[in-house]
């Protein structure tokens, strides 16, 4: 008999993203549980998804930044449905602002609660889930702790 409830003991079955120069301080530097942005060096403005230059002021400078981790649920689903490989259902899908700059935006997983606790505006922040090279950054709620 085992005793594992309310333990994720295995972890869901991701598809990993591909890693380029780009992209790679996003999905590695959550080994040092750091959420990274590009982050505009001339004007400050955080750059999601990342690409080569700043889309408000057309900076060439460009510099991975590590935010709090602390973001807002903006909205959500519960996904019932068993589309492809993945977290055991039912699970959250949401899009989350990050506290530092509303309008940068991840659609990730709530994880470690019930699916009807979720709420939009629920307070959560950053927590990674490790595979081979990549650390996927999921959210959960901040609101107990
Ligand atoms: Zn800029």
């Amino acid at each position: 008999m085992t005793h594992e409830t309310g333990t994720r003991t295995e972890k869901p079955f991701r598809i990993l993203p591909a890693l380029d120069e780009r992209n790679r301080h996003f999905w590695t530097r959550g080994e040092r549980g750091e959420l990274t942005f590009l982050r505009c060096d001339a004007c400050g403005y955080l750059i999601h998804p990342p690409v080569a230059f700043c889309p408000r002021c057309e900076g060439r400078e460009v510099t991975p930044h590590a935010v709090s981790g602390r973001a807002t649920v903006l909205t959500y689903t519960v996904n019932h449905q068993y589309w492809m490989p993945g977290p055991e259902l039912p699970y959250v899908v949401a899009i989350v602002g990050i506290e530092e700059q509303d309008d940068v935006r991840l659609t990730t997983n709530i994880v470690e609660c019930a699916v009807d606790e979720v709420e939009v505006g629920m307070p959560v922040e950053v927590v990674f889930e490790h595979h081979e090279d990549v650390w996927i950054p999921l959210f959960r709620s901040r609101g107990a702790s």
